[in-house]
């Protein structure tokens, strides 16, 4: 949303103005009860946990390089100086009153800092929250900042001088494709995305285990497996305990050129016998809905779709663009399928499985219309013995080795063009296994022949079929040539 918003300023030509307030109710006192610092690669997030709503301004000051906040009718009653500031370009923190009810917070800064922030409302873990989020800027540029929610009708004092808008260190911009080559022998990209992180714990286990931790313990496990394998190469979302928004992730994704998404997670269920692991792909409807928004979406209009073989939906008009977007989700969704079903009988070999099927859901990190994607259930970490289990290195490496089987399986079989596998492939020095395919929306039998450059006729007589009509998650035998 930020970077909508920075996008939006800059095609109107607009400077960035350096203080937005945001609104959230009638002024009414609240204390900043506690800090939260959390450092990611690219950025630092304050959290502040306050005893209600409140309204606040933010803006930033060079020379040195300060970021202020100010929040009217309020108190600072946390402590500051356990906060754990080192990698991060806070100095330090000071508060004070501005005036006899107003308080001012000042973030000494050793570096400039493109400065964000939100009000959250509430959760089941937390109160009312002011988020102040400090992007890296590459060296030598000066602060700025760019709110979520400015409100026009906010009488602006005097504005800091105002530097030119500097872009994100990096920008949060969906579609920034790294270009692959189409020869040649680079490795297959896998994005491994760790669940959850920072402020947002995901599930609960026994004994405090939470599986924000046990998901980035298994992801970084499953890079060092995925890794070792020649001609594959496998990037982290995330790469320690941060937040990371869902679109963000699979935004990391696209930027790392990924052939391949990959989201870790453990289930959590009221009932605690609930047990086993389980492998999701996008649903239809989810497919559906997201095609409409990255149609409806000008700035995705312009984007490469990576899956349909670098097809530009620039060039083309309304009504083939949904046709392309369509071909490419539905090519996406079928792979995602089968990538899912190979690493769900694996995962069957070493843990005990919730569901025997690939499960299907309209998860927002399984959107990409353009990257196969999954998401893996490693267990319950609400079921005692699944999570004393999950949290063991043996079990961690076991998963991480059953998902690497899968994924080695799918990627032998269907290699994408231009990568060393493929190569390996074309010289027939890949072990070819038995060949499934999981029919998902949107295919047809001659569809699915020409895609595994098998006669129909011999597609027909593999399954034993009298007519060409398939059903959506029939599974079809794909006859060696
Ligand atoms: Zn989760």
């Amino acid at each position: 949303m930020a970077a909508t918003l920075q996008r939006i300023k800059w095609a109107f030509g607009l400077a960035v103005t350096g203080l937005v307030t945001t609104l959230s109710g009638a002024i009414q006192a609240a204390d900043i009860q506690s800090v939260r610092v959390w450092r990611a690669p690219d950025n630092t997030r304050l959290v502040f946990d306050l005893s209600g709503p409140v309204q606040h301004t933010v803006f930033t000051l060079s020379a040195p390089e300060r970021v202020v906040i100010d929040v009217p009718a309020s108190s600072f009653k946390a402590t500051v100086n356990q906060l754990e500031l080192k990698g991060t370009p806070i100095q330090s923190v000071r508060a004070a009153m501005n005036t006899p009810t107003d308080l001012r917070v000042v973030l000494d800064l050793s570096a400039g800092v493109n400065a964000k922030s939100f009000t959250l409302a509430p959760n089941a873990q937390y109160g009312h929250r002011l988020v102040i989020d400090l992007f890296d800027q590459p060296a030598g540029a000066t602060s700025n900042v760019a709110t979520a929610a400015a409100t026009a009708s906010t009488p602006v004092p005097t504005p800091p001088p105002a530097a030119p808008a500097q872009p994100l260190s990096t920008p949060s911009v969906p579609g920034k494709l790294t270009p692959l080559p189409t020869r040649g022998s680079r490795d297959v990209i896998i994005a491994i995305d760790a669940g959850h992180g920072g402020e947002d714990p995901g599930a609960l286990g026994p004994n405090g285990l939470r599986e924000k931790h046990v998901v980035l313990s298994i992801a970084k496990e499953l890079q060092r497996q995925l890794t070792a394998q020649r001609g594959i190469r496998a990037e982290l979302t995330r790469t320690g305990d941060y937040f990371i928004p869902l679109r963000k992730r699979t935004e990391i994704a696209r930027a790392k050129g990924a052939d391949m998404f990959v989201s870790i997670h453990a289930d959590a269920a009221l009932r605690k016998e609930a047990y086993g692991a389980s492998v999701f792909a996008l649903s239809g409807s989810g497919a559906t809905s997201e095609t409409a928004r990255w149609l409806a979406d000008k700035e995705n209009q312009s984007d490469m779709i990576g899956g349909v073989g670098g097809v530009s939906l620039d060039d083309h008009d309304k009504m083939l663009r949904g046709v392309l977007l369509d071909l490419s989700m539905t090519a996406s969704m079928s792979s995602s399928l089968d990538v899912g079903q190979k690493v769900l009988n694996n995962m069957g070999r070493i843990t005990r499985l919730h569901k025997r099927r690939v499960e299907q859901a309209g998860f927002m990190v399984l959107k990409s219309p353009d990257i196969p994607s999954i998401l893996v259930e490693t267990g319950f970490i609400s079921n005692p013995g699944e999570s004393a289990r999950l949290a063991t290195k043996a079990h961690q490496q076991a998963l991480a080795r059953a998902v690497t089987a899968g994924l080695k399986e799918y990627f032998h079989q269907s290699p994408p063009v231009g990568t060393y596998l493929a190569g390996q492939k074309d010289s027939g020095k890949l072990p070819q296994g038995p060949r499934q395919h999981v029919v998902s929306r949107g295919d047809t039998l001659a569809v699915i022949a020409t895609r595994y450059q098998v006669p129909l006729h011999n597609l027909r007589r593999a399954n034993n079929l009298s007519t060409d009509v398939i059903k959506v998650g029939q599974t079809l035998n794909i006859p060696v040539n």
